[in-house]
């Protein structure tokens, strides 16, 4: 497969047009319903400044947190739009619902340069069942459909893929660049090429192993999915974090992927992952019993590092070991700043492993970082994302 080539806003016209935009602004809150965290609004800014220089008339929706299909006042877009008028410096006018009639008019009034964000999508069950119905309400909004809700790209929602059956559909910016990096990681690699993998359980990652084993020179394990690989090659465990029903699995993958899988050679383990308790370092062949694994220790952090001597290319998802805590941190930031040193083209994905990078101010220092976790995931799986299918090709 080459590398995917889809339309964005820069190869059609949108001059003066209608055009509705499903953005992410699915961000983090305090109790006011604030957003805690601005990136997702500061990615979108260049797809909607870009449709605001062209003089286009921009509709916003995403959805907000868990409303389970139901109005919900904690929910409610008011404060990511009051956010989002501060970040724009352009008029932000929140609208208070999706598809209603009076909805679609006040939208159409809505003066020149100012932008409107509909109200949160999963107030409607409708949004999640991918009703076509409530697609083509969404429709009405737009002569013109962009994705740029990159996060949201795995769910075949109303407005995610749906709305694409009723307008042409292409690509934001934010979706173009996260398009261009992960389908260079999986389809046009430059070698010598490493791809690191952690996080918590091996069953997510699996797919992702097997389809980035196909084009990766080597495959770093770590993070608590390193336990897993121990076991299936017979080792002890004590009480690191096991997925036994996946030991024959992953035993195939040992015996598939051989040299170019590289697993830690020791570990720090504490006897809980609590912090504030006793650690010590110890050979993969030597966790005690009654201790668990809880990041990757000194000779695997060096192993790691030489690894990523003179790499071309790295991918990296999911952190090393439990990094919320101080005690277990080192492996994380180890691997994230022999990354940040590379010149090489970088790519992070996964929430924990972005927010470890950001925690450690190295967000700047790699080459793209992929504001989709479950997204990103299915990505480099080789899975065809509903969102990103239905955009028109190049
Ligand atoms: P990402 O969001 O980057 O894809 P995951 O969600 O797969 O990453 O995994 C992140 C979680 O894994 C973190 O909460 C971290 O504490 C946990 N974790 C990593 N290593 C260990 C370990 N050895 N023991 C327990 N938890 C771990
Ligand atoms: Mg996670």
């Amino acid at each position: 497969m080459a590398i995917i080539q889809k339309k964005t806003v820069s190869d059609v016209d949108v001059r003066e047009k209608r055009v509705l935009v499903r953005v992410d602004f699915n961000v983090p809150q305090d109790a006011q319903g604030r957003p805690t965290d601005d990136s997702r609004l500061v990615a979108s800014l260049p797809t909607i400044k870009y449709l605001l220089e062209k003089k286009a008339r921009v509709v916003l929706m995403s959805h907000l947190g868990r409303p389970k299909g139901k109005p919900n006042p904690k929910y409610r877009m008011d404060p990511v739009a009051a956010r989002l008028q501060e970040l724009l410096g352009y008029p932000v006018t929140k609208l208070d619902g999706c598809v209603e009639d009076d909805v679609v008019t006040k939208a159409r009034q809505a003066a020149e340069r100012s932008v409107v964000l509909l109200e949160n999508l999963r107030f409607y069950p409708n949004e999640e069942a991918g009703d076509p119905k409530f697609a083509a309400g969404l429709a009405r909004h737009g002569e013109l459909f962009v994705n740029d809700a990159f996060g949201a790209a795995h769910r075949a929602h109303a407005s995610v893929s749906g709305v694409a059956q009723f307008l042409p559909a292409v690509a934001g910016l934010l979706m173009e660049k996260e398009i261009t990096f992960l389908s260079k990681v999986l389809h046009a690699p430059e070698h010598p090429y490493v791809a690191i993998l952690g996080g918590a359980k091996v069953s997510d990652k699996l797919g992702v192993i097997r389809n980035l084993a196909k084009s990766a020179d080597k495959l770093l394990i770590g993070g608590a999915m390193a336990f897993t690989f121990l076991k299936a090659k017979g080792l002890g465990t004590g009480k690191s974090l096991v997925e036994e029903d996946r030991v024959d699995e992953v035993r195939q993958y040992l015996k598939d992927l051989g040299a170019k899988l590289v697993l830690p050679v020791d570990f720090v383990t504490a006897p809980s992952g609590d912090g504030n308790v006793r650690t010590r370092v110890v050979k993969a062949e030597e966790i005690p019993a009654d201790e668990m694994g809880l990041d990757i220790g000194p000779a695997s952090r060096e192993l790691f590092a030489k690894a990523l001597v003179g790499a071309r290319m790295v991918v990296w998802n999911g952190p090393m070991g439990k990094f919320e805590i101080s005690d277990f941190v080192a492996g994380t930031e180890s691997v994230a700043q022999t990354i940040a040193g590379l010149k090489a083209t970088t790519v992070v994905g996964g929430g924990d492993s972005v927010a470890a990078l950001t925690k450690l101010d190295l967000v700047n220092r790699v080459t793209h970082v992929s504001t989709g976790g479950g997204a990103s995931l299915e990505f480099l799986e080789g899975i065809e994302l509903p969102g990103i299918k239905v955009l028109q090709n190049r």
